[in-house]
């Protein structure tokens, strides 16, 4: 029976390091790279955050030639993934076969019908005092927390939409023109509109012209947030990418990897949640 016990356990250790591999490794697979070290040879380019254990392992990512798909506003992404709103052309990328177009039903336009984005009339935005265009698509996307209340219906959100906005703009340390971010994510797993994504915003600073913020209301240093507002959250990228309003090899950080953030935002359970996303890129922000 001892013997037995013992090799259970040894069973578990290899399945728990093992899962750990696979699961880490699958993010260079869906970018249909290889993870290998860099003292190797990459026909490629090396991505990092995507491959388990040492940085000098990283994820080769073949070059592919996806310009026919580019050009029609579509990403070129593995048919295994969604493609939320839109639909699968194949013939525009390059690679392999199940690694196929996702164009918007429109071609140009797509809707998010996947997300639903309380608009700032909805929620009771006060007028922002100016604004300014952002050029897109951008090439940056940073999560955030509000390091605030978290909420959990239309009602609740609402008043901590208010309640942010009010101390963006009137907080004189802050004394923004505007609430900062580009959009909020409540516990419900609805898309509450901030600046949206054609407004430069304020929430990270050096990357404010260049980037969009999406911020989840609520603290998230030792708690997750809810499955729908991360199911949200990409969702709400995803449909940025086919409409153009960033760019379809964007690169997703955490507010704390901005140039001298000195911040832990958007705390640690998010932040270790966001690692395994799509485009999730390691290291300080370019
Ligand atoms: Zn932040």
């Amino acid at each position: 029976m001892k013997m037995k016990f013992v090799s259970v356990l040894e069973l578990l250790v290899v399945l728990l390091c093992c899962t750990d591999v696979v699961l880490s490794d699958w993010r260079c697979g869906n970018e249909y790279g290889n993870c290998q070290f860099t003292s190797g040879t990459c026909s490629g380019s090396y991505v990092s955050g995507l491959c388990y254990g040492s940085t000098n392992r990283r994820c080769c990512v073949p070059a592919f030639n996806d310009g026919r798909c580019t050009s029609r506003r579509g990403t070129c992404q593995s048919t295994r993934l969604a493609c939320g709103g839109g639909s699968y052309v194949s013939g525009l990328c390059g690679g392999p076969s199940d690694r196929r177009c996702c164009v918007s039903r429109t071609g140009t336009s797509a809707s998010c019908n996947d997300v639903t984005i309380v608009s700032r009339a909805q929620w009771g935005a006060r007028r922002p005092r100016s604004t300014s265009r952002m050029r897109t698509p951008v090439s940056l996307v940073f999560i955030h927390h509000t390091d605030g209340r978290a909420c959990s219906d239309l009602a609740s959100c609402k008043r901590v939409m208010q309640g942010v906005q009010n101390y963006h703009m009137d907080d004189p340390k802050r004394n923004y023109s505007d609430i900062g971010y580009s959009f909020l994510v409540g516990g419900d797993g609805k898309i509450y509109e901030g600046r949206g994504w054609d407004r430069q915003g304020a929430h990270t600073r050096n990357y404010n012209s260049r980037a969009v913020a999406i911020s989840f209301m609520g603290d998230f240093m030792s708690q997750s947030p809810t499955s729908s507002a991360l199911r949200a959250a990409q969702n709400l990228i995803a449909c940025g990418v086919r409409q153009g309003k960033v760019s379809g090899n964007y690169k997703l950080y955490g507010h704390r990897q901005a140039r001298g953030a000195g911040t832990t935002c958007p705390g640690n359970r998010l932040y270790s949640i966001i690692k395994r996303w799509n485009r999730y890129t390691a290291g300080t922000a370019p």
